[in-house]
C-alpha cells in the first residue's frame, strides 16, 4: 500500500515539475536596487539556444555587484528581470540536432552577440570591437544570463573546456579578457621592431593574476605590483616565478616593455605612463571611478608618452578568437595554481554573500552542481 502511495506521490511530484517548467535563478530588476532573488522562472526557451545546458558554476564578479546595486544592467525587452551572471560553466544535457557538442561536454557561454545592424566589426566577428554600442551581453544587457539551473547556448557561442579543468572552467570569461589584452600589446608592438621582455601587470585581482599566469606561459619576465604586503597574493605570484612589489609603480627599479593595468587607479595609470621603457606599450582593462591622476598634469602624462614613443591602449571584452584562444592558456596553466584562485564557493541560495567582496578574495563563485 504504502509504495503505491510512494509512486503516486512520485509521479504526482514529477508531473507538477513537468507541467510547470520551472527552475530557479539569481535575478534583479536592473536599475532598481535591493531586487536581487533566487527565485522560480521558466525554463530556457529553445530560441535561446539548441544545446541545454546545467549549471555547474558563476563566477562573480564587480560587474555583477554594480548590477545589483541598481548602478548598471539592462532586462531582456519586455521583460521585468534580468537573470544575472557571464562567467559561466556548465554541463550539456542535450547537445541537440546538430551542435558538434555531446552530453556531458564541459561548456562556457560566450557574453556578448553581435549588434543587429551590424557594424563593420560585429559584421566581422568582432563583437569586442562593436562601433555603434547596439551588442547585447548575457547577464548583463538584455539578454538572460547564466545563474540559473539550466541555461540554453547557441552552439556558435558555446566554448567546450578541457575535462582535466573541471570546476577551473569557470575561470574561463576573466582569462578571455587578458587574452585579448595580450593579444592587442603584441599587434601594437608590430609599429616598429619589438622584441619585448618584461611585463608589469598592476593589480593582483583575478584579471592581473591571470594576466601575469598568461604572460609567464609566452615567456616574459613578469612583475606584479599590487597594495598587499603579505597573503594570497604575493605568495600566488611567486608560485609562479614572477616577481612581487607592492608599493609605487615608480619604485619597481626598471622600465618594463609592456604594462598590463588591472586597477583603474588614476596614480597607477600616471605612474605607469611614467616609469614604461621607451615605445612601451600599456594596455588598460581596469573601470575606475573619479579621482584625480596624482601629481601630475593631463599635459605632463601625454609628454612622457610623445617622448617616448608610447602607447595607451584600452581593452574591454573578448571576440570567439580570444575565447578558443583563453581555453588553451587555461588548459596549459597549472591547475593546482589556478584552483588557488578560487578562494569562496557559495551555494545559490546564499548568493547575496557572494556579492560581497571580503579582503582574502579573489574570485568567489556561485555553485549550481557538482563537476
Ligand atoms: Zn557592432
Amino acid at each position: 500500500m504504502s509504495s503505491i502511495i510512494d509512486s503516486e506521490e512520485k509521479r504526482s511530484k514529477s508531473f507538477k515539475k513537468d507541467s510547470s517548467h520551472l527552475m530557479k535563478a539569481i535575478t534583479v530588476e536592473p536599475k532598481n536596487p535591493g531586487t536581487e532573488k533566487y527565485m522560480e522562472i521558466p525554463e530556457p526557451e529553445l530560441t535561446a539556444g539548441s544545446i541545454l545546458v546545467e549549471a555547474i558554476a558563476v563566477g562573480v564578479c564587480g560587474t555583477d555587484v554594480e548590477i545589483v546595486e541598481g548602478k548598471y544592467g539592462w532586462a531582456p525587452p519586455g521583460q521585468k528581470y534580468l537573470v544575472l551572471g557571464h562567467e559561466s560553466l556548465g554541463r550539456v544535457i542535450d547537445p541537440g540536432a546538430v551542435s558538434g557538442f555531446k552530453k556531458g561536454d564541459l561548456v562556457v557561454g560566450i557574453v556578448r552577440r553581435p549588434d543587429p545592424v551590424p557594424c563593420p566589426n560585429c559584421a566581422v566577428g568582432e563583437w569586442d570591437m562593436c562601433r555603434n554600442g547596439q551588442y547585447t551581453e548575457r547577464g548583463i544587457k538584455e539578454i538572460h544570463g547564466f545563474m540559473s539551473e539550466r541555461w540554453r547556448i547557441e552552439p556558435e557561442f558555446a566554448i567546450k573546456v578541457d575535462p582535466s579543468l573541471g570546476i577551473l572552467g569557470v575561470l574561463l570569461e576573466p582569462a578571455t579578457v587578458v587574452t585579448k589584452a595580450l593579444e592587442h600589446i603584441a599587434v601594437t608592438g608590430r609599429r616598429s621592431f619589438w622584441e619585448p621582455q618584461t611585463v608589469l601587470v598592476t593589480g593582483a585581482g583575478p584579471i592581473g593574476l591571470l594576466a601575469a599566469c598568461f604572460a609567464k606561459i609566452y615567456g616574459l619576465d613578469v612583475h606584479v605590483l599590487d597594495r598587499a604586503v603579505w597573503g594570497a597574493k604575493p605568495d600566488l605570484v611567486r608560485a609562479l616565478g614572477a616577481t612581487y612589489h607592492s608599493g609605487s609603480v615608480l619604485d619597481i627599479g626598471f622600465e618594463p616593455d609592456a604594462i598590463v593595468e588591472c586597477t583603474g587607479v588614476g596614480q597607477v595609470i600616471s605612474d605607469s605612463i611614467k616609469q614604461i621603457g621607451a615605445n612601451g606599450i600599456i594596455c588598460l582593462t581596469g573601470i575606475g571611478h573619479g579621482g584625480a591622476s596624482g601629481s601630475a598634469s593631463v599635459a605632463e602624462i601625454a609628454a612622457a608618452a610623445v617622448l617616448k614613443n608610447n602607447v595607451v591602449v584600452g581593452s574591454v571584452n573578448a571576440n570567439k578568437r580570444h575565447w578558443y584562444k583563453a581555453a588553451q592558456n587555461l588548459a596549459r596553466a597549472d591547475h593546482n595554481w589556478l584552483s588557488r584562485l578560487i578562494t569562496r564557493k557559495e551555494s545559490p541560495e546564499n548568493f547575496k554573500k557572494a556579492l560581497q567582496r571580503t579582503p582574502d578574495d579573489i574570485k568567489v563563485i556561485i555553485q549550481f552542481s557538482e563537476v
